[in-house]
């Protein structure tokens, strides 16, 4: 049963001891593109037992020059990116469990889907959700592993709730938005996401195993001047999350609409949860519009938007950046 990870059972830093205890482990990985598909890919093939997959967006075109678990197929069948990721990482790995969640991960549910898990990975492409993921981490003393990439520079950081400095002790607050580059305006080199990705699943694996080697402190990177650095940070006296246990980003409720990182798009919530029979939404929006739905989702076209709806009633509006236009549109088309 060991046979397959047989590379990994000679290492002499794993041995069949440590692939026991990762084969027992559950990891959660928030946000499943760039970095989240590399992550994913490694975990699946190392024997972490039980992987569980969350985003909330579907697979588009532009994502296949980076998002390694993907292909035309998934962008033609209109497939959420957890339920796609989950799909070719059966065929690589039928022996672990998997696990799709799609969802938005915000402060209504994020205590929910961490609970059981051994390690957090951030997949994300936002600071908003990696803050929030700080708080509920450390909450309930998780570990989760940052990583980030745009362009050809990265970063990679370890927070072990106890141990180490926190997030918010290297960065206090969230950049305002416009203010930080994005994928969007500075694009990303696929090795850039593929070294971070990469890094993230061997600093996991680590913690798994608490090993003594593990990343302390940041891993900077800049692939295109080949240069990789070091640097210690300390803890923050004042911190808020670690050193006064005041989760400001769990406690926040979560707004009603969120800009998606370089898409033209705005997500929308629900006011409730809501069960959506898209059979019945297709017939209804037909007369309006071009229509078309799987399982997962439905896709609905006029004018120059296309509203993708998820059966819980979350939608994502692309062809506006703003909140007001896509909550309308809702409104109009899906109800609340
Ligand atoms: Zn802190």
């Amino acid at each position: 049963m060991l046979s397959r990870y047989s590379r990994q059972v000679v290492y002499n830093r794993i041995g069949e001891k440590g692939q026991k205890t990762l084969l027992d482990s559950h990891a959660v990985i928030i946000g499943v593109g760039a970095l989240g598909t590399v992550i994913a890919n490694n975990l699946a093939r190392a024997g972490v037992g039980k992987l569980t997959i969350i985003d909330r967006d579907f697979v588009e075109l532009s994502n296949l020059q980076r998002q390694t678990l993907f292909t035309e197929e998934d962008v033609k069948n209109n497939l959420p990116k957890a339920e796609a990721a989950v799909r070719h990482l059966k065929e690589i790995n039928s022996e672990i469990q998997l696990e799709a969640v799609v969802a938005d991960f915000n402060a209504t549910n994020a205590e929910k889907l961490i609970r059981d898990v051994d390690i957090i990975l951030d997949g994300t492409d936002n600071f908003s959700t990696r803050f929030l993921i700080n708080d509920v981490a450390l909450k309930h003393k998780k570990p989760w592993v940052y990583g980030g990439a745009v362009a050809d520079t990265g970063m990679v950081m370890n927070i072990i709730p106890g141990v180490t400095p926190c997030f918010r002790c290297l960065i206090q607050d969230p950049p305002v938005s416009g203010h930080t580059q994005t994928c969007d305006t500075v694009g990303v080199l696929n090795s850039t996401t593929g070294i971070i990705g990469n890094i993230q699943a061997v600093e996991a694996i680590k913690i798994l195993l608490k090993s003594e080697a593990v990343l302390k402190g940041v891993l900077t990177i800049n692939i295109w001047q080949t240069e990789f650095d070091k640097f210690e940070i300390e803890q923050d006296k004042k911190c808020p999350a670690c050193q006064q246990g005041k989760y400001e980003f769990l406690n926040n409720r979560t707004p009603a609409t969120t800009l998606l990182c370089g898409q033209n798009s705005i997500q929308v919530l629900p006011q409730q949860n809501r069960d959506i029979s898209l059979p019945e939404m297709a017939n209804r929006l037909q007369k309006l519009g071009e229509v078309e739905y799987n399982r997962f989702l439905l896709r609905f076209k006029t004018d120059q938007y296309t509203i993708t709806v998820f059966p819980d009633g979350r939608a994502i509006v692309s062809g506006t950046e703003n909140p007001g236009k896509a909550r309308s549109l809702y409104a109009q088309y899906i109800g609340n």
